[in-house]
């Protein structure tokens, strides 16, 4: 039992509420794996503060408030009638409405929203903005979809969405699958049928009708910010560095022009299909325009770089770099990944996606003295300027392209300090998977002590 995800829990207290969740929760792999993930790195805090283990703090944040399962049938472009099933899991909100993304993708199931929403209560309480914690998706895949077909999907998602969210209650954005043309279906449909412009119900919405600047670029350059503070602490910068990206989306493309921006160089990045080495550096506007505008496969990169190589075979992990970005989806680098970049001399990996390394590549990563930053910490940016999204919204206002990148920038080294404060304090300086956990934890466990059971 203990220990069927990585090696088993030390702490006694916490296996026996790991094995618990193992039991409620049969089957939810990648949900047991974030909750091992956790509390794997709690020993320390609740020999410290006797007042969580009293109050149950733990078993009750492992149990979401609410989880919503409903039917999606829509029509296709055939005439034919579709059967999806959608997601929303409202797993905490001791610190603000839940908050936390939708993801279109065949492999949603329970397990896959329950594992992001658990994620989601951490990273957004790191943010230290008042956002609880959720998650929804489907197991619609928008890929080879037509137009029409995403937005029929997509009105009959939010035909029953609808009644669950709320700007006070719960505020959903995008996720892999969901971006700025769902966001707008989503959001046309809740404003038919509520007649209300309620801005703040979902964020990741067009600049010109509600949204925020920096959203579409914030979890890519919000994990750039991340690592330039972590090269920061050793007197570095990215200035003259290689980097891989893995992905090809929205968080893979913003965090290429982030690296650039500040002097590294991205030499190969990746989509299901494959990957792309590009030694002179990834081209940004080929990229945007094959992943953006064409929606097409990377391996159309090479048609306007024909002295790049596209890959079909091994990983993108093979190639050679100072810093690793994985920014595409869960448990995408493993441990012969993690062994890979450590041989080629990689120093540094910083979680765009959410949970992209697995256990055993992590524990790899410390053992070489990789520093490593988890995506709840180095990928909030995405979620942080979705809450300032929702201040604009709330104050009728909006910000220029400088005014919140400085914000963001701003938020992430306020992450990046607490998780390393956090670590100090609890014994395992330069930690950052233990510091992002505990910080993330005290602020969300001392307000659900305060609001009582
Ligand atoms: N899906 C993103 C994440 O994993 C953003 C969520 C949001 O903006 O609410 O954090």
């Amino acid at each position: 039992k203990t220990g069927s995800v990585g090696v088993p829990i030390l702490d006694v207290k916490l296996g026996e509420i790991y094995d618990e969740v193992l039991r409620r929760n049969p089957g939810e792999t990648e949900f047991h794996q974030a909750v091992h993930e956790v509390l794997d790195t709690l020993g320390p805090v609740l020999a410290k503060h006797p007042q969580y283990a009293e109050a149950a703090v733990i078993s009750r944040l492992c149990e979401p408030e609410r989880q919503i399962i409903f039917r999606v049938p829509w029509v296709d472009d055939s005439g034919a009638v579709q059967i999806n099933r959608g997601f929303r899991v409202e797993f905490n909100s001791a610190l603000g409405p839940y908050k936390g993304g939708l993801r279109f993708h065949p492999s949603v199931y329970l397990g896959i929203v329950k594992f992001l929403g658990f994620e989601q209560i951490f990273k957004n309480s790191l943010t230290g903005m008042p956002i609880g914690g959720g998650k929804g998706g489907s197991d619609f895949s928008p890929k080879g979809r037509s137009d029409g077909e995403v937005m029929r999907f997509c009105q009959a998602f939010m035909t029953e969405l609808y009644r669950h969210i709320g700007e006070y209650t719960d505020v959903p954005a995008g996720d892999i699958g969901v971006g700025g043309r769902e966001i707008g279906y989503l959001f046309g449909q809740y404003k038919r049928i509520t007649n209300r412009y309620e801005s703040g119900v979902l964020t990741g919405k067009g600049i010109t009708w509600g949204g925020s600047q920096v959203r579409t670029e914030a979890t890519g350059y919000g994990t750039v910010f991340f690592v330039d503070e972590m090269l920061k602490t050793r007197g570095d910068s990215f200035d003259g560095k290689k980097v891989v990206v893995s992905g090809s989306g929205n968080v893979a493309i913003y965090a290429v022009e982030k690296v650039q921006q500040l002097g590294g160089t991205v030499v190969a990045c990746s989509d299901s299909n494959g990957y792309v080495v590009d030694l002179k550096g990834i081209d940004l506007d080929v990229l945007k325009h094959v992943k953006e505008t064409r929606r097409a496969r990377l391996s159309a990169y090479v048609e306007a770089r024909p002295h790049a190589e596209h890959v079909e075979s091994g990983s993108v992990w093979d190639v050679a770099c100072d810093i690793a970005l994985p920014c595409a989806t869960q448990n995408e680098l493993n441990g012969r990944d993690a062994a890979t970049l450590i041989g080629n001399g990689c120093a540094i990996v910083a979680e765009g996606a959410n949970m992209p390394c697995t256990p055993d590549a992590v524990r790899l990563f410390a053992e070489a003295g990789v520093l490593f930053a988890p995506g709840k910490a180095a990928n909030a940016g995405g979620v942080a300027t979705s809450a300032l999204e929702m201040q604009q919204n709330a104050s009728r206002d909006s910000w220029s392209f400088e005014h919140t990148e400085r914000r963001l920038a701003d938020i992430m080294r306020g992450i990046h300090d607490r998780c390393l404060d956090a670590a100090d304090t609890y014994g395992t300086p330069g930690n950052y998977q233990a510091g992002a956990n505990i910080a993330g934890f005290i602020q969300v466990a001392d307000a659900m002590l305060a609001l009582g059971v």
